[in-house]
């Protein structure tokens, strides 16, 4: 159905990373792209100051493979990493990598069926493409 699918992970372990990724298989046309997309939020620049200098780098390989581990070591799907905010980095991902399909949580596990979480909602409202949200 769909042949650029993104999927973005919040790292955090309460999440149902696999149902996600089974729902964008689901979706997928045959040859389909999907990649997973978690987003590391900028530290306000008073933090970074008195962080060490290759923190950013280390940061960004350590989390890597973190993604990578939530995966679960498959072979179809891409992890990427990149730095920004949330909400609109999805986005931006999403319209400059011709995105054609985003899978996303509406919310972290537990809270009401009735909230919409604020990264969830951004996407859904400024996404260039079709949304598929998680519920
Ligand atoms: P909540 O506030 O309940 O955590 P969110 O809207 O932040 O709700 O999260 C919903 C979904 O948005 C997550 O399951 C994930 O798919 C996506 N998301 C949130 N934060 C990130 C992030 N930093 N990187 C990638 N995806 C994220």
């Amino acid at each position: 159905m769909y042949k650029n699918l993104l999927v973005p992970i919040a790292l955090d372990h309460s999440r149902d990373t696999s149902s996600a990724i089974d729902i964008a298989r689901a979706l997928a046309s045959e040859g389909a792209t999907i990649t997973a997309l978690t987003v590391i939020e900028e530290v306000p620049a008073q933090v970074a100051h008195y962080l060490p200098p290759d923190h950013g780098k280390t940061l960004l390989a350590e989390l890597t493979t973190a993604l990578k581990a939530e995966l679960g070591g498959v072979q179809d799907v891409k992890p990427v990493v990149v730095r920004g905010h949330a909400g609109r980095t999805i986005v931006d991902y999403a319209k400059e990598h011709d995105v054609d399909c985003i899978v996303i949580a509406s919310h972290r596990p537990g809270l009401s069926d009735y909230l919409i979480g604020s990264t969830a909602n951004r996407v859904v409202r400024h996404a260039p493409c079709a949304v598929h949200v998680v519920r």
